[in-house]
């Protein structure tokens, strides 16, 4: 009986991983090329990856694909590597081939001869290791993060995303520079331009309100892009896509004017705090020393501590649009915010009671802010929370709304369907939750293509209610500026209940 010889894959990887240094990739052809040959296979392959990590599920390892596509075309049934490290550290593509040597498509031979993959004691020692390795990478990307954390103490520029104006090396790009001191300074007056007219101003655009002084720039993310393509192309990538020139967002601008390293603070992000949704207020970023103070970066600043301040100021402000007189009364939740009914002036608080400082118009605080509150958990727990902020990428989000609205018309032709008994309440089901998946898919990428403003990240929590009970009040109130402008009207004489009549909730552009 003649069979055919077992076709074997060989493996190799170099990784820039410190243990793994000095152990020439020719060296590991020559081991592995000797199993082949001492079992009597035939060799289907050589698959060699450089100077990758088998860790980083974001890496790619082009050959390691290309091995795992040829291995489910059946193009071998052995698999030979260094140690099982090399061919990958991440535990759930072990598993994979652990299961298939279980199952006996698979033999999986290492140099090393760590484990015997035919036996279970062999494969359960396999797979205590890989769930080691993996705590390994867990405790590393710790180590990381308390890395940065003391880049940051140290008052060295963060790595990642660099901001207008610096390079990531901290250094200033001159021109940029220039435009962001301009954006600082024109904020910093007192009544000066708006954060929409200095978007606008950057875009290039002329108007009455529009300040002449700002230069006409690229958006910052399509500079981005293409510098990121230009290092793609150093190191023979495939360029990406660059977002097209468009209007600057206020929310760029936002976030310009609200990062402290402008003012040479030294800035660090918790990444799980990030990752949680959980974000903290931009004060809350500058790093601050054992005696408390903020620390200073190693980078040139570029505008003066008073005028960073001043801008936290205006933008902080709770009369930034309804009372320029900057009052210093104690802040409640609707004074300044709230309108009159009648009067269409903002109301005042005034003991337990808003007032109203044309007609005198009074209401009890607590009564008015308790409906009102109920009304925005209500507005924030609803799915169509996104359509409430602004676009960024607006081709991109209309061409998402159609196709949403277009799997939401196949849900309700198939209720029809079913209504109609066309199809059976299975198909009806298994059609949902199809579309629905798609509704979700679309709705988290135009969740992320919108504009983020400093909401204290309440609108892009994953409990968005649960957020905003634990956001502070100047969140809270900015959220209902966002959402809704809360008119007062008088409550009939002698009633004692609360009449929610008496308090209208115009919503804003929805
Ligand atoms: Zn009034």
């Amino acid at each position: 009986m003649s069979t055919n010889p077992v076709r074997a894959a060989v493996y190799l990887r170099i990784s820039q991983d410190r243990e793994m240094d000095g152990l020439a990739i020719e060296r590991q052809r020559e081991d592995c090329l000797e199993i082949v040959e001492r079992n009597g296979w035939q060799l289907a392959g050589e698959y060699v990856d450089q100077s990758k990590s088998a860790t980083d599920k974001t890496k790619k390892r082009p050959a390691y694909d290309r091995m795992v596509a040829d291995y489910e075309a059946g193009r071998f049934s052995a698999i030979v590597c260094y140690d099982l490290d090399r061919l990958t550290r991440q535990p759930r593509q072990l598993e994979d081939w652990i299961d298939a040597a279980e199952e006996q498509r698979l033999s999986l031979v290492t140099v090393s001869g760590e484990a015997d993959l035919a036996s279970d004691s062999g494969r359960f020692f396999v797979r205590v290791k890989a769930a080691a390795a993996r705590g390994e990478v867990e405790r590393k990307s710790e180590r990381q993060s308390r890395a940065h954390l003391q880049r940051a103490k140290q008052g060295r520029p963060p790595k990642g995303v660099r901001p207008l104006g610096y390079n990531i090396d901290g250094s200033l790009v001159p021109a940029e520079a220039e435009a962001a001191r301009e954006i600082f300074r024109l904020f910093a007056i007192h009544d000066g331009p708006s954060i929409a007219a200095i978007a606008a101003g950057l875009s290039g655009k002329t108007g009455p309100h529009i300040p002449r002084s700002l230069p006409h720039l690229p958006k910052h993310s399509r500079t981005l892009a293409i510098e990121r393509n230009e290092r793609r192309a150093a190191e023979g990538l495939d360029p990406k896509p660059v977002p097209d020139d468009g209007p600057w967002s206020s929310s760029t601008v936002l976030g310009i004017l609200r990062n402290p390293r402008y003012a040479g603070y030294s800035v660090y992000t918790d990444r799980r705090a990030r990752e949680d949704n959980k974000r903290r207020s931009w004060h809350a970023q500058i790093v601050r020393g054992s005696d408390g103070e903020p620390v200073r970066g190693l980078w040139d600043p570029i505008v003066d501590d008073a005028t960073w301040w001043r801008v936290q100021q205006r933008l902080d402000a709770p009369e930034r649009i309804t009372n320029r007189k900057g009052s210093t009364a104690r802040l409640h939740l609707g004074s300044g915010l709230y309108q009159c009914g009648e009067c269409h002036v903002p109301v005042r608080a005034h003991g337990q009671r808003y007032r109203c400082p044309e007609c005198h118009l009074a209401r009890s605080r607590a009564q008015i802010d308790d409906w009102v509150l109920r009304i925005i958990r209500a507005r924030l727990g609803r799915p169509d929370l996104v359509d409430a902020l602004e676009p960024i990428d607006q081709p991109r989000i209309t061409e998402i709304a159609a196709q949403i609205a277009a799997h939401e018309a196949r849900i309700i032709r198939a209720q029809r369907d079913y209504d109609q008994a066309v199809i059976e309440g299975f198909d009806l089901k298994r059609i949902r939750d199809r579309e629905r998946a798609e509704i979700d898919e679309l709705t988290k990428e135009r969740l992320s293509l919108m504009m983020m403003r400093d909401l204290g990240g309440v609108v892009d929590a994953v409990d968005p209610v649960a957020a905003f009970d634990e956001a502070d009040l100047m969140i809270k109130r900015r959220i209902i500026d966002l959402f809704c402008t809360v008119f007062l009207y008088r409550h009939q004489r002698g009633k004692k209940t609360f009449n929610p009549e008496t308090v209208r909730i115009v919503p804003k552009g929805l």
